[in-house]
This record gives C-alpha cells, structure tokens and sequence, in this order.
C-alpha cells in the first residue's frame, strides 16, 4: 500500500474558507513527501444529503487532486465492528449505560482530568449488568489502562492529552469518531494525518487505541485553524465563508486559493507551483483571521496576477 495522506470531511454542509485551507494544507504536506493523497467522507454522523458532491466540487475548485475512490465511512460499519470485537476478546471494552447527564453530575475519581468519564459502568456486577442491559441500549467503552499518552506532532511537538474510557460505539448503535478514524486510516494506509489543530487534545486517545490495535500511529500534523475578527473558529455564521457565497461577491475560487497560499506564505498560482516553496517548519503557527469577503477582494486586487 503507498503511504497516504488523506483530507476527511463531514458532510453537513458547505466546506468554508477555513476548511479550504486544512485541505490545502494535508494536500502540501502529502504531495511534498511523494505519498498519495486520500478522501474520505466522515458520514458516520451530521450528513447531510448532498454535501458531499458540494464539498468534492469545492475542493476541486481550488485545485485539489485525489488519489483513488472516495471512501465513505457508512460503507464501513462491519470493519468497525470487527475492530470493537477484537478488543473486547481481549478484555478491553465494556458496556456503559449512563446518560450524558448522569456523566457530569457523577463525582469524578481523584485527579481524573476535568470532562474524562468517571468510570461508572467499568465494574459492574452480573446483577447490576443485567438490571441496566434491561433498561436501556449499551454504549461500547475501551477500558483504557492509563490516563495520559504522549503523541509526537511535526508542529507541536511532543504533545500529552488525557486517555480515559473513551466510547468506541454510541448507545444508539453509530461507530465513535475515535474508533473509526484509526481503523480507517491504517486500512487505507494513511501514515501522515493533517488536521486541524482542535482535534489535537482528542490524538493521544487515537494513538494509544491504534497500539491496541497493533495499528502503527500514523505522523500527525495539526494546523492552525481560521478564526473570524473575534478569534472564533470560523463558522457558517461568519457571512460569506464558502465558495458559492464567495462567488457572489466576486471573490472567485481562484482567489480563496491564492488567498489561502498567501497565507501560508506561499505564492498565489497553482498548487503544483505552490508545491515546490513548502516548507513545514515555516508554516504561521498562529490562526489566520478571515475578515470577509470585502478585504478578500483588496487582497486579491493588491496580489500580482497569477
Ligand atoms: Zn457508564
């Protein structure tokens, strides 16, 4: 299998400028070590019928090229199960019943890090089993065996996050986002994974189940995400933020593309030519403010032609 890089979004919606740059960037870091570059659709949860042909034609439309088919995470589901399976045969999983609110108002255990799960349902007796299997569906939790791990991040460093209990499959049946995401890119050999920087805290949850998993843990780089005039993540609500609004306003595909290399520090053109000047260590560690469309257009209007 040819080491991979891959851009994973969900389907909910329109992909917006800041996503544009987090698929821009995975495709630089992919391209510029000779591997292929992958999608995948995250449908597991929040799809939204048409968003993926949307979020293909966008990320097109700034000149991204794939390798292979789209694979779609729905289309996984005995995969997921198999890797769930393989952990509870070796004693790492159990079955948990709270509800979200019986979650936070649980005592947590001492020096258990704030929003880890209290560890609730991870001994329960046969009794106590059987009464809750009568009463509501299973959620799916590793039984993890530390409480930290350390990841290595090509832009961070060294980065340690909380392990806890984590859920491999909801109560209502769908496959976690943790599980799925460490199952899919070994099976599509994504050594290289290029996200956003607000996934990074949830990493070392990934990495330490890929161990278990016998799965390598692939290189992870987390970029800095766009933010709008008031340092929020940029979102929907921010005005015109996607390609179709953007267009609207002038601001074409081309120019959220030169838009985007500019502000990696990169030159405005293609990609490929964009290719050749990359140099991680040199990436903006902090956010890029999105001020909209109107200083978009002076930007683009003041950028040499290309
Ligand atoms: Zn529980």
């Amino acid at each position: 299998m040819t080491p991979a890089g891959r851009f994973a979004p969900s389907p909910s919606g329109e992909l917006h400028v800041g996503n544009l740059r987090t698929a821009m960037l995975a495709w630089l870091f992919a391209r510029s070590t000779g591997r292929d570059f992958l999608l995948r659709v995250e449908d597991l949860d929040r799809a939204r019928a048409g968003a993926e042909a949307e979020q293909l034609r966008d990320l097109e439309a700034v000149g991204l090229t794939w390798d292979g088919a789209v694979v779609r995470q729905t289309d996984r589901g005995a995969v997921y199960a198999e890797a769930i399976g393989r952990l509870a045969a070796a004693g790492l999983t159990y079955e948990c019943f709270c509800t979200r609110r019986e979650i936070q108002e649980a005592p947590s255990a001492p020096h258990a890090p704030q929003g880890a799960y209290p560890g609730t349902c991870r001994n329960l007796d046969p009794a106590e089993l059987e009464f809750k299997r009568s009463t509501r569906p299973a959620a799916i939790r590793l039984r993890a065996e530390v409480a930290e791990y350390t990841v290595r991040d090509v832009l961070h460093g060294d980065f340690t996050g909380v392990v806890d209990d984590f859920v491999l499959r909801r109560n209502d049946g769908v496959t976690a986002y943790n599980l799925a995401v460490v199952v899919d890119d070994a099976a599509q050999g994504v050594d290289q994974v290029v996200r956003g920087d607000d996934l990074l805290p949830s990493t070392p949850r990934q990495a330490y189940l890929a161990g278990l998993l016998n799965i390598p843990v692939p290189e992870y780089a987390h970029v800095p995400l766009v933010v709008n005039s008031d340092g929020a993540r940029l979102a929907k609500r921010d005005g015109a933020v996607t390609l179709t609004d953007l267009a609207r306003t002038g601001v074409s595909a081309a120019d959220v593309r030169n838009l985007i290399l500019q502000s990696l520090g990169l030159p405005a053109g293609t990609l490929e030519n964009a290719l050749a000047e990359f140099r991680p260590a040199d990436l903006p560690r902090e956010p890029w403010v999105w001020t909209g469309p109107s200083a978009a257009r002076e930007r683009t209007l003041a950028a040499p032609p290309a």
